[in-house]
């Protein structure tokens, strides 16, 4: 049997599934972290088990053969559901990577050479594509960038209102991330109501610890709330999203703040966490459900940002058939749906409060029969369009 292996790798830890190229089936998938720290950790899942395995992992490479022993060890066996391609997750494929890619050497430098954009992913995307082609020389390694479905976005969607001579110099300009999520639930969503993806109006709301909104119009994004970083758009579990920029200047010129403390600052304690202490959404739900009034703060400012995004969407689209929420906070908090689309029976959405707090299963509706946009709740599942890019491009 044929299979895929997909590898999303991080600067000290590096995930795995290996997925049945008929079936689709997840056969395995692991985490292998810690790399370079004096012990690192291991883990392995299949339909038979759960196994752990703590030992040093200098490098990359040493990390995969503890995922190859994992595989020899514990199953399946990659001789018998043997990899036809190894499909890597690349944050950043900037303006140059608009669909899934065949890994050649100048490919890999190309993707190196946009480092200055993803200093802290790409390094580690191609620290894991390295790593695999030891590994699996024989192997073709395809790359599937998190920005490629938002080449789509016209240009006075993906342009800032910033100064053009200086925008071109630095490559400054919106790229969007979560491409590979929006791109997979737009068109589970499309499959779920039996439409023609091409007919459909679509917001898709990825709500994870970071997270993002996307307009796609017949199956092409052509807006999103991330931008030239994964930082812009939404409040995120420790991320600002949109915030004038002149409080940043601000705070230079009063603090004299150290450049890698303002970005600590934005990307690691503000957000929900910074707002209120809570990172996860369960507990900040619950801290405001007991009265906690930094809590309560934190969710009002969170959800109302859900809300202007998708008004926003909805008059850049002229209208929205479909709005599907995913990803952690996505397809597991009733509130944060309830009180994101509250109100807004005008524009024509209507939810259903026994669907939405129904149990998670699948696709699912969770607005009225009688709602003229239908809501869902669409689980994201991005190893598994890795997957599917992978095999498109290797036939
Ligand atoms: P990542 O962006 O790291 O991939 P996920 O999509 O896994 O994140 O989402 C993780 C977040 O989802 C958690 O931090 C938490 O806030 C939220 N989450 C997970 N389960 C639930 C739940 N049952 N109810 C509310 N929020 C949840």
């Amino acid at each position: 049997m044929a299979s895929v292996l997909v590898i999303n790798s991080g600067s000290s830890s590096f995930k795995y599934q290996l997925i049945d190229a008929e079936t689709e089936e997840r056969l395995a998938s692991g985490l292998v972290e810690r790399i370079g720290e004096a012990s690192g950790h291991a883990t392995h899942d299949t339909a038979d088990g759960h196994w752990e395995r703590s030992l040093e992992i200098p490098d990359h490479t040493a990390g995969f053969a503890v995922m190859t022993d994992a595989f020899a060890e514990h199953g399946p066996s990659l001789t018998d559901n043997a990899p036809v391609a190894v499909g890597h997750r690349v944050v950043h494929g900037g303006a140059r990577f608009f669909e899934p890619t065949l890994v050649t050497p100048l490919v890999l430098i190309n993707i190196e050479d946009l480092s200055d954009l993803a200093p802290l992913h790409n390094p580690a995307n191609v620290e894991g594509i390295k790593a695999a082609q030891q590994a699996f020389p024989d192997l073709p390694q395809v790359a599937v960038f998190d920005t490629a479905f938002h080449q789509t976005m016209p240009p006075d969607a993906y342009t800032y209102g910033l100064e053009a001579t200086t925008a071109e110099r630095y490559r400054i300009r919106r790229y969007g991330f979560h491409g590979t999520s929006h791109k997979f639930v737009s068109e589970a969503a499309a499959a779920f109501v039996g439409r023609p993806l091409d007919d459909l109006k679509q917001i898709v709301l990825h709500l994870g610890n970071g997270a993002s909104v996307c307009a796609v119009d017949g199956g092409r994004s052509v807006d999103t709330s991330m931008g030239f970083t994964p930082l812009e758009g939404l409040v995120m579990g420790t991320r600002t999203g949109d915030i004038d920029p002149a409080v940043l200047l601000y705070l230079q010129r009063r603090t004299r703040i150290a450049v890698d403390e303002l970005d600590d600052l934005l990307n690691k304690r503000s957000g929900i966490l910074g707002l209120s202490g809570h990172k996860d959404m369960r507990d900040l739900t619950r801290a405001a459900d007991a009265g906690d009034e930094a809590a309560e703060l934190a969710l009002g400012v969170y959800v109302r940002r859900l809300k202007r995004y998708l008004g926003a969407y909805i008059a850049e689209l002229g209208g929205v058939d479909v709005i599907s929420f995913t990803a952690g906070v996505g397809e597991n908090s009733a509130i944060v749906r309830a009180r994101a689309l509250g109100g807004l029976e005008r524009l024509g959405i209507v939810l259903d409060a026994d669907r939405n707090n129904g149990p998670n299963h699948g696709p699912r509706v969770i607005s009225t029969d009688a709602s003229p946009v239908t809501v869902l709740v669409v689980p994201t599942n991005e190893e598994l369009e890795i997957a599917r890019q992978t095999l498109d491009v290797v036939g």
